[in-house]
């Protein structure tokens, strides 16, 4: 749970005239901050082949190298209320994001929720709750073709061919599910840049009950993505002064992957936005989504493989045997190709759902929304 936010007088007087007023349940979609990706209609579950415990040099294990660039003011909330001066700001009191030396932070756990439900939209994988309950009288279903991958069973006498042997859905595979580690991780991203201040509004609760999440038939419409924006709404100093990156601030962090096919990684590299490699859409990130915050593109940088393409050594073992073989590694054209040839076997072989993939692309690179600061 949060601190409560210490805040000035005139802030004070301001949101205790906002939070009694009922919530708006009468906006038009069309004007609210987020769209849906359409449900497939039935998760595609396979047993596994690989997991993490065996290289297996028909598949892909290695490492992506990672730069986001920060669009929008970005903050990854550390949940700590402090002086200005603690941080190097001017304001009095500042809602601080996660940070170390100055420079802010984004937990490796974060990014993979951030890229885990891109990759749940666009290929056909399970939804993580049965049900969803809008208000104390009504409840929204979810068909049973896309029901939450069963949990991999614990038990003494299992074997890894058992564990293999359970059918999951794309996504439980690749990012793990209960009884299963999942085969792409991601390392905390440091970032390097000028940390400043930004004003965020206060944002209001959850609206379960409203209208569009019922597609009409007491089903869950869709997946549920924040659309991308160019900007924040505009800067008010009676909002909450916050620590956030800027516009040219970035992040690097690593993908570490293990036993992945080409499809998968496609998937990756296209859950990650770089569908277009030169213009990526727009991953949202951290705080304050419906008001424009945390709008962050992805570059590859680099590839650096362990085992399949790029990688010189046959077996692990080789590996350890010598000093002199290293890791291969592409980068510039060869990366280039590697990462587009990589893409359209995902596409080619309906790994990714050619619709969900145009929706949520639609979603992720549309710039002429304007986030406000009441919906
Ligand atoms: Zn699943």
């Amino acid at each position: 749970m949060q601190p409560p936010l210490t805040v000035s007088p005139t802030q004070t007087m301001r949101s205790r005239g906002t939070t009694p007023m009922p919530p708006n349940l009468q906006t038009s979609p069309a004007d609210k901050p987020y769209r849906f990706v359409s449900l497939p209609d039935r998760a595609k579950k396979q047993p596994v082949t690989a997991g993490q415990e065996c290289f297996d040099h028909q598949r892909y294990t290695g490492i992506l190298s990672l730069t986001l660039n920060v669009e929008t003011a970005t903050l990854v909330a550390s949940g700590i209320i402090a002086l200005g001066t603690d941080v190097g700001l001017k304001e009095p009191l500042v809602k601080t994001a996660i940070q170390r030396d100055r420079q802010l932070l984004i937990p490796g756990s974060s990014l993979k929720g951030v890229v885990r439900s891109a990759f749940e939209a666009i290929t056909a994988s399970c939804l993580g709750l049965p049900q969803a309950k809008t208000t104390s009288k009504k409840t929204l279903h979810v068909a049973s073709e896309l029901a939450k991958c069963g949990a991999v069973k614990v038990s003494p006498e299992q074997t890894l061919q058992d564990k293999r042997n359970s059918r999951l859905c794309p996504a439980c595979r690749v990012f793990g599910t209960m009884g299963w580690q999942g085969l792409a991780c991601f390392s905390e991203a440091v970032g390097t840049g000028q940390v400043t201040t930004s004003y965020m509004p206060t944002l209001k609760s959850p609206q379960p009950a409203y209208q569009a999440y019922d597609n009409g038939q007491q089903q869950v419409t869709g997946r549920k993505f924040y659309v991308s924006t160019t900007e924040t709404v505009p800067e008010n100093k009676k909002n909450i002064p916050t620590q956030t990156a800027k516009p040219g601030y970035q992040f690097k962090t690593s993908l570490r992957v293990t036993n992945l096919s080409e499809q998968e990684i496609g998937a990756l590299l296209l859950a990650l936005g770089l569908e277009n490699l030169d213009q990526p859409w727009k991953l949202r990130l951290g705080s304050g989504k419906p008001v424009g915050f945390g709008n962050l593109t992805v570059q590859v940088t680099e590839w650096t493989a362990l085992a399949g393409e790029g990688s010189p050594s046959q077996t692990v073992i080789d590996r350890y045997r010598t000093y002199a073989q290293q890791p291969g590694s592409l980068t510039g054209e060869g990366l280039r190709q590697f990462q587009q040839r990589c893409m359209a076997a995902a596409k080619q072989s309906n790994y990714v759902l050619g619709p969900q993939l145009q929706q949520l692309t639609h979603i992720l690179t549309e710039t002429n929304y304007q986030p406000k600061e009441q919906y």
